[in-house]
């Protein structure tokens, strides 16, 4: 049965209504034991996104739901990972589209606070830095961007951990934001967060095109000239696969995005995922990246090439 879930919009409330629910999953938990196997404590799922959810965000959330007891989807537009000039005014404010999908997905709580409740003080004085990984690929044409993002997750887990109290929580990330998701895993390393980072494969349409809510954005004729981006991307994986890492050269693969109708590319590069290094003989993947201008519409996209 769907139901809609509550969209709870104070940081008071939703931890209010975690812990009751965790409670309540945990009592039916406990109804259920059998007398020789103890019961398992029950979990918390929290997807974090900034709402326009579509099929990328249906996964990740579909995930949480499979393994967890209680789920939250956070609707956030935080201002701290947006730039001056960058698309914070009309990033797409679809709300009561995104409680819809999220009560299919049988969601809990959709946790939906405004900017005056998550930053009462206005800009927040301390951050969290993302380091010299912050700075590398997304972090250098999006400066600040990453200490934005990072200093809005950690709040999240310190407003979800004391709700949770002994019950684990999971969170889950896509790998379509896979900068993103190394300095989450990173943080959680350094903070010693007691949250569980889980991290969902990338989301395409049938034509390729990675899902984005920044899709919105873009003309049908400029949906065709994205998907040179992903296009580009299997073409280098297939490329590895036969020639192997050694003295890879990406010019060729360059020279095709920047040409295409439409397009201008911002970067394309091989990295280890691990450090957003270059690949050294010790790495055991290589994943492709690539960030490019379709009309005004900036998009990223990527591809695990080994
Ligand atoms: P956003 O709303 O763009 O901040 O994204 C919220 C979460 O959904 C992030 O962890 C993203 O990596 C993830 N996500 C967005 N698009 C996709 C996709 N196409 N496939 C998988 N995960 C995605």
């Amino acid at each position: 049965m769907t139901t809609s879930p509550h969209i709870v919009t104070s940081v008071d409330e939703l931890q209010k209504k975690v812990r009751k629910a965790l409670k309540q999953a945990q009592v039916q938990l406990n109804a259920q034991a059998t007398d020789d196997a103890r019961p398992r404590h029950s979990t918390l799922g929290f997807v974090p996104t900034m709402g326009a959810l579509h099929d990328g965000h249906a996964q990740l959330i579909r995930r949480a739901r499979e393994q967890n007891d209680v789920v939250v989807v956070s609707v956030f537009i935080n201002p701290l990972q947006f730039g001056p000039g960058e698309d914070f005014d009309r990033y797409p404010r679809t709300l009561e589209a995104d409680a819809a999908l999220a009560g299919e997905a049988d969601v809990d709580f959709i946790f939906a606070p405004t900017v005056e409740e998550m930053y009462p003080d206005g800009e927040p004085a301390v951050r969290v830095s993302a380091g010299e990984m912050g700075t590398f690929f997304e972090g250098a044409t999006r400066p600040g961007h990453f200490d934005g993002v990072l200093t809005v997750v950690n709040k999240f887990f310190n407003i979800l951990k004391p709700a949770a109290g002994r019950h684990l929580v999971n969170a889950y990330f896509g790998q379509k934001d896979a900068q993103q998701l190394a300095l989450v895993q990173r943080m959680v390393a350094d903070f010693n967060h007691s949250v569980t980072i889980k991290s969902v494969s990338m989301v395409r349409e049938d034509n390729g095109l990675a899902y984005s809510s920044r899709n919105q954005y873009l003309s049908d004729e400029q949906r065709e000239q994205a998907l040179v981006l992903s296009r580009t991307l299997a073409l280098l994986r297939e490329q590895m696969i036969a020639k192997g890492p050694e003295n890879f050269d990406l010019s060729a693969a360059r020279e095709r995005i920047d040409s295409a109708e439409g397009v201008r590319l911002d970067y394309l590069e091989m990295v280890d995922p691990t450090t957003f290094k270059a690949p050294t003989a010790d790495s055991t993947r290589v994943l492709g990246l690539v960030a490019a201008y379709v009309g005004e519409t900036r998009l990223i996209d990527n591809m695990e090439l080994l």
